[in-house]
């Protein structure tokens, strides 16, 4: 299973799609893409919140 989070999910006019094998790293990308995506320099609990909250299960091909 990968875990995937769509930035549009998380209110952002984005069609970037990030995919990890676990939460953690799911986070960790998101951060960064954040940050060099949308110059967020940290990302705040409520936003982590939100990943959390659109992160689906993807079957691994
Ligand atoms: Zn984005």
């Amino acid at each position: 299973m990968s875990k995937v989070v769509r930035c549009s999910d998380l209110g952002f006019d984005c069609p970037a799609v990030v995919r990890a094998e676990t939460e953690e790293a799911a986070l960790r990308q998101v951060t960064e893409h954040a940050r060099a995506a949308h110059g967020m320099e940290t990302v705040p609990p409520a936003v982590v919140e939100r990943v959390r909250t659109v992160m689906r299960d993807e079957p691994a091909r």
